[in-house]
Formats: C-alpha cells, structure tokens, sequence
C-alpha cells in the first residue's frame, strides 16, 4: 500500500518538495495557511485537505516545513493529538531546543521524531538536489531516509534530536561570515581601483574561494547566475540569513562559545533585513559594506 505523507507548509520551499514526494509516488496530502501556496501544490497532484489537521489524519509520515520554531512548535502541539503513530519530520529551519521540544512532543504523544533541516535552496528543492542533515535515533533515521531521498541528494544522518538543526546554523554561520568577507574583499578592491572580474579570476582560483564568492557572486558579472546579476531577487531571502545568525548567536550564548564573528554577521543581517532589504538576496548586503567601508 502506498506510503501516505501529510505535508504542511507549502510555501517557497515546501511545496516543490512535496511535488517531489508525489513524484517517487508517495500519496501526499497537504495544508498551507496560504491559499496560492495550496493551489500550486494542488497543480503538482498534492491532495489539499481543509486544514493541518485533516492532512495528517490518516499519514504515516508527517513532514512539516514551517517559518519559525513557534509555528512548528505550535503545529507539533495541535497535529501530534490528532495523528496515529507517525514518523514526524521537521524539515523547518529552527533553534535546536526548539527541535529537541517538538521531537519530545512527538514521542509522549506515542510518535517517532526526527529533524532533518536542508541546504539548497528553491532551486534544490525544485530539483530535488537538497542536502538533509538529520537529527535521529538510528532507526528512525533508517525510517526516514528514504523519504527524504525523494527531496534531496544527500541524507546525512549528524547525531541525536536536534543534531540536525546544529549541523544547519553552523553550515549557515559559515555562510553568512563568507558572504560578509567577499562583500568586503569586493568593497575594498574597488577603492583600489581592481575590476570584479579580476578579484574574481584570482580569488576563485586561489585560497579565498568559496560559495559566497563562485556561486552566489555579490557583485554582478562574474558568476551569470548569481543574483546580483536580476537586481538580488532572492535566492535565500536575507531575513531568513538574519534568522539563521540569530539562531547560531543564541547557541553560541548557550553553549558559552565566543564565535565573534558569527555574532557580528548576526548584527549585521539583523541591521540590514530591516524594511524592504529582508524579501532581497542576501548577498545584496555588499551594498551596505560599501557604504560603511566609505
Ligand atoms: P515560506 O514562507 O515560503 O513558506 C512557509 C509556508 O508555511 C508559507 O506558505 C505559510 O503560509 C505556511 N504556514 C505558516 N504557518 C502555517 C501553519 N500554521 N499551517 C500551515 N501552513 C503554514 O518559507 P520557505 O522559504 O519555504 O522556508 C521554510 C523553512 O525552510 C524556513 O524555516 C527556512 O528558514 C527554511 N529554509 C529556506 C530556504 C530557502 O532558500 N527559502 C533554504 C533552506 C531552509
């Protein structure tokens, strides 16, 4: 019999995954607050239900890909009364105490839980390239594998609840302090009077390479595809960056770890999200490096 997956959150991310469920011929029943996240899942074979609750019903899999930790946290207390002895899979970016309340949520309510955060982006979703880094027990990770293979490239199984989204805010700190050091790197070649596609040729090709630098360019030309090149559409909006920051610099609290940088990057996404910045790419927060560099 069909596996059946109940899938709430369908926006940007979300619901290309859950077309690519329906795709390896997963039975997929969906919610989304948002009617025309419904509509397109609905176009993709997604069976919309009338609400979270109805979706997961009858599922073996519930996957969730929400905002913030509190609409996970929130999802997890009304869905895990109502499903029968689901595998619950948070694929959400959220904090790892977060991660670790929901998965324990899961459990009493006689559910098995796992984290599994991605990297990739729309284009990996759409393509079903992403990268899962999960946090589970190893049965529950040979469990959910395969579901997520249908979404994704890479299935990394990092540790125990929670050891998902720790992979993900450390990859992602990572991430942001790059892009800042590029965005600088090109701010101040500029003033000396170098060519983009000169610090480009160079930097690429040497020790400062990087994914900020090869594949997300901040500075149009040198990388076509880039979203500098179509005025920083997103891409990963910068607001989900600041989010991310925030999460990794309230684990550094946490944990009683320096990570100087990353609490500066954190500060400044969090500056720079503000107003109509926060739906741009990320990248575009060389603009704003130019101007302190000035
Ligand atoms: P999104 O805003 O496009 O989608 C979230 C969807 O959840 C929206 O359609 C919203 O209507 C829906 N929603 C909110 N509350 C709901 C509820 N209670 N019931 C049903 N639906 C509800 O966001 P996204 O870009 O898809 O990101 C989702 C998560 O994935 C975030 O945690 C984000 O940090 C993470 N992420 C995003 C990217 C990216 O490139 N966009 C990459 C990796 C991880």
């Amino acid at each position: 019999m069909t596996h059946r997956i109940g899938f709430v959150g369908l926006g940007n991310m979300g619901g290309p995954m859950a077309a690519n469920l329906v795709k390896a011929g997963y039975r997929v029943t969906g919610y989304d607050l948002a009617e025309d996240a419904r509509e397109r899942a609905a176009a993709h074979g997604v069976v919309v239900a009338g609400s979270a609750a109805e979706a997961v019903g009858d599922a073996e899999s519930v996957v969730t890909m929400l905002p913030t930790g509190r609409q996970v946290l929130d999802a997890y207390r009304e869905l895990t009364a109502v499903a029968r002895g689901a595998l619950f899979v948070d694929c959400s970016t959220i904090a790892v105490g977060d991660a670790r309340v929901a998965a324990d949520l899961a459990r009493v309510a006689g559910h098995r839980a796992v984290d599994a955060p991605v990297s990739g982006g729309v284009a990996g979703a759409e393509a079903a390239s992403l990268t899962f880094m999960v946090g589970a027990g190893d049965a529950d990770f040979a469990a959910v594998e395969p579901v997520l293979a249908a979404m994704g490239r890479r299935v990394v199984h990092c540790g125990a609840s929670g050891a998902g989204q720790a992979a993900k805010i450390c990859n992602n700190m990572i991430l942001g302090i790059s892009m800042i050091a590029v965005g600088e790197a090109f701010a101040l070649g500029e003033s000396l009077g170098l060519s983009h596609q000169a610090l480009f040729d160079v930097a690429s090709t040497a020790s400062g390479q990087c994914w900020a630098l090869t594949t997300n360019c901040p500075v149009p030309g040198p990388v076509p595809t880039s979203p500098a090149n179509r005025g920083y559409a997103a891409g990963f909006a910068a607001a989900l960056m600041a989010k991310d920051l925030g999460l990794a610099a309230d684990a550094a609290t946490a944990s009683a770890v320096p990570a100087e940088l990353g609490r500066r990057a954190a500060e400044l996404f969090a500056d720079f999200a503000q107003g109509e910045a926060a739906g741009l790419d990320f990248s575009a927060i060389i603009t704003t490096l130019r101007e302190t560099s000035a």
